[in-house]
């Protein structure tokens, strides 16, 4: 982040000036303001606060709790005629808290966690790959900080030939979460995947896609790994994940940060939905009442509403809604590097989703992220709560 990158009045001051002189029309959606029942963390008094800091009229050290309570779900965006992009500007305050030395404690502790293993977890991570690999999946080697773009290609089976008559070249990119506390899931999900004919590299290294840096406003670290990202994704035509974070990381992230890549990322669900449609009719459904959960990187970072739905239609015999669904879904409380700095608001946000679950009176919560299954389950440990893609995967083997 450069001197000028840090002046955030003249980076986003048309977002900043809406939002400090708006009639705030978002109040009412915005998950963390809701959950500390607290008007100085709606959407509005958080950009206030960004201005005053920028304007010298707020010390930063004191009012930096606001810039850390967004989950980053821009639920703000849906009722907002501007269409400002509030994360977008938080996040932006929290990298310059960062570069000023004064982040949060948790941040600080985070970073060196982050830039000890390239990714948020212990070297457990590094355990789970290894099984993924050991269970006869094709690796890609990850690219070293200075080295130059690598050419593409399995270390261990050559390039990986995949649809369309072995012209694409797929890389399935796990994500930290499903790494870390569902390694099953990233064997299976590859599995799936060899099983509908699309055959998939792993890295064989458990970089991360860089998200919690930028969440957390660590961007130096962003930066190194994303660029490292890029080597490897370069290669590729295709990144497909189960998590919607990193899929938002590489499409819409690394472009706005300079970093365009060869691959097109695409959420695990939208890539295989053609190829499971065919298998699924004729099926016997579960006679059991679904439903959805839309993670918010899916459905408002991404836009993918309808796909989950239709698959889930043809997995259950009854889908309901809940209250709070498509752009105006509740967040699950996970994102936005929250659980790091404000886990008792994210697990508020949580615990008001699950109830939200709960009144539907549905079997079980259906949804389309590691993080989103992980945090909701969380809340309520009695529910039950799955990802769609999980389903497929046991569905398709029955
Ligand atoms: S996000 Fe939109 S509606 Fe909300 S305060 Fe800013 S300008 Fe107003
Ligand atoms: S992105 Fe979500 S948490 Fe952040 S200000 Fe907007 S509504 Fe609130």
């Amino acid at each position: 982040m450069t001197e000028a990158d840090m002046d955030l009045l003249k980076r986003y001051k048309r977002e900043i000036e809406y939002c400090t002189f708006c009639p705030r029309l978002c109040r009412f959606v915005c998950p963390t303001a809701l959950a500390e029942d607290n008007e100085t963390y709606t959407p509005t008094s958080k950009m206030t606060l960004v201005y005053l800091a920028e304007i010298a009229s707020a010390r930063p050290e004191e009012v930096k709790k606001a810039f850390y309570m967004c989950v980053d779900c821009k639920h703000c965006m849906t009722p907002c005629i501007h269409k400002i992009d509030v994360p977008k500007v938080l996040i932006a305050a929290r990298a310059k808290a960062f570069r000023s030395g004064i982040a949060d404690d948790n941040v600080k502790r985070f970073a060196d966690a982050l830039e000890k293993y390239d990714h948020p977890y212990s070297r457990i991570m590094g355990d789970n790959l290894k099984e993924v690999v050991d269970a006869g999946h094709r690796t890609r080697p990850a690219v070293a900080d200075t080295e130059p773009s690598a050419a593409p290609g399995g270390t261990q089976a050559g390039p990986a030939p995949t649809v369309d008559g072995g012209k694409e070249r797929v890389l399935y990119f796990p994500g930290c979460t499903a790494l870390r506390f569902d390694k099953e899931l990233v064997k299976d999900a590859m599995g799936l995947l060899s099983r509908l004919g699309i055959r998939t590299d792993i890295m064989d290294e458990p970089l991360c896609c860089g998200y919690p840096g930028y969440a957390s406003g660590n961007m130096d670290w962003f930066m190194k790994v994303a660029s490292r990202m890029k080597q490897v994704l370069d290669g590729y035509d295709t990144v497909v994940s189960t998590c919607p974070t990193c899929i938002t990381t590489f499409r819409t992230l690394y472009h706005r940060h300079g970093i365009d890549i060869k691959a097109r990322p695409v959420h695990m669900l939208e890539y295989i939905a053609p190829a499971v449609r065919p298998l699924l009719d004729g099926r016997k459904k579960e006679d059991t009442t679904a439903a959805y959960h839309d993670p918010c990187h899916l459905g408002r970072h991404l836009g993918v509403y309808d796909v989950p739905r239709e698959i889930i239609d043809r997995l259950y015999e009854r889908r309901v809604e809940l209250l709070w669904n498509r752009d105006d879904a509740n967040c699950c409380g996970g994102g936005g590097a929250v659980p790091l700095t404000l886990p008792g608001t994210s697990g508020k946000i949580a615990r008001k989703r699950m109830g939200e679950f709960r009144s539907t009176g549905a079997d079980v919560l259906l949804t389309a992220c590691p993080s989103c299954v992980r945090w909701l389950q969380k809340a309520d440990g009695d529910a039950k709560v799955m990802d769609i893609t999980r389903v497929l995967i046991d569905r398709l083997a029955e």
